[in-house]
């Protein structure tokens, strides 16, 4: 889901995941249990509604616009992202809901959902498809509608919400298209064995405890560039295994951090105020209290699997 409000002149866009029918199941960059459409080897056919759409542009661009969004996942060097997206336009007032009905499609309908007034979007996964319920007010911009699909699709493809600066960020940071820790969650998702992941970047492990050795899980972990001072890449202590596994020893394992020089942040969810309520795929909903903690990295290289061992935090 995409919200977006103002706030003391700042505008913000809040983004939920709503994970209809499938199973709650860890992941850090919010990565789902799984993909709806992992297997698929096929043109995914999304049907675009136009029957509530906004006559701020006309509909070929609308068609563009969705062209728009999509297009960066599909294009992940690191990804394999099989399915190239086969879109019809269809103008029928009576589907107007998103529905379990084996269609992927794309409606515009304002209110679809009890929420309040903020939301620009919602994603629907229902097993083998997903719709897209787009709910802009006006007036918006072209960027909006990108913005707005992008993150939903994103959602589509079994990426839940990122702490990172990523178009899968809860509140949107207003990117004209995907970043490095949106990459490296689709490469996970959906591996390219030609180019794997691990060989064009670093693997980061490590384990974070409170000084009497008890676990902690569902850390917050930012990678911040040392150049841009950016959260680059984001992930959870107690998962391993690429981020896609449980474990209640507080290791970790972070793939996809850039060669360079970072450091690497702990913190609690805390620090994440209001994007507890999806819990990001952390497989706890305990989520432990502890001072953030920096730490500087060594300087990685391509390839790399570095071993930072254990890192202690304090109440
Ligand atoms: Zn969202």
């Amino acid at each position: 889901m995409v919200e977006g409000w103002s706030s003391q002149g700042k505008r913000h866009v809040l983004c939920l995941i709503l994970s209809v029918g499938l199973p709650q199941a860890a992941a850090a960059f919010g990565l789902e249990h799984r993909p709806n459409w992992k297997d698929v080897d096929k043109p995914v056919r999304f049907i675009i509604n136009m029957a509530h759409v906004p006559s701020t542009y006309p509909e070929a661009e609308y068609v563009a616009l969705i062209q728009e969004s999509f297009k960066p996942w599909t294009e992940v060097e690191t990804a394999e992202v099989l399915f190239s997206i086969d879109k019809s336009v269809i103008r029928d007032e009576s589907k107007n809901r998103p529905q379990a009905d084996g269609v992927n499609m794309i409606l515009w309908n304002v209110g679809v959902i009890p929420r309040n007034a903020r939301t620009w979007g919602r994603a629907f996964p229902f097993g083998d498809e997903c719709d897209i319920v787009v709910e802009l007010t006006t007036p918006f911009k072209r960027a909006d509608v990108v913005h707005t699909i992008q993150h939903e699709f994103g959602h589509c493809l079994g990426l839940a919400h990122s702490t990172a600066v990523a178009t899968m960020a809860r509140f949107s940071h207003f990117l004209p298209t995907l970043t490095h820790d949106d990459r490296v969650g689709i490469s996970v998702l959906f591996p390219n064995p030609r180019r794997p992941l691990n060989q064009v970047t670093a693997t980061l492990r490590g384990r974070i405890m409170f000084s009497n050795g008890e676990a902690i899980i569902g850390a917050v972990l930012s990678i911040v560039e040392g150049a841009t001072r950016q959260t680059v890449l984001s992930g959870f202590s107690g998962l391993i295994d690429q981020q896609k596994q449980v474990d209640r020893s507080g290791r970790f394992e972070l793939p996809g951090v850039p060669p360079g020089s970072h450091q690497l942040l702990i913190q609690p969810l805390k620090m994440y105020g209001g994007v507890s309520d999806d819990h990001h795929g952390i497989p706890t909903e305990d989520f432990p209290d502890f001072q953030s903690l920096r730490v500087d990295l060594p300087k990685l290289k391509a390839g790399d699997v570095e071993d930072i061992g254990k890192l202690v935090v304090r109440e």
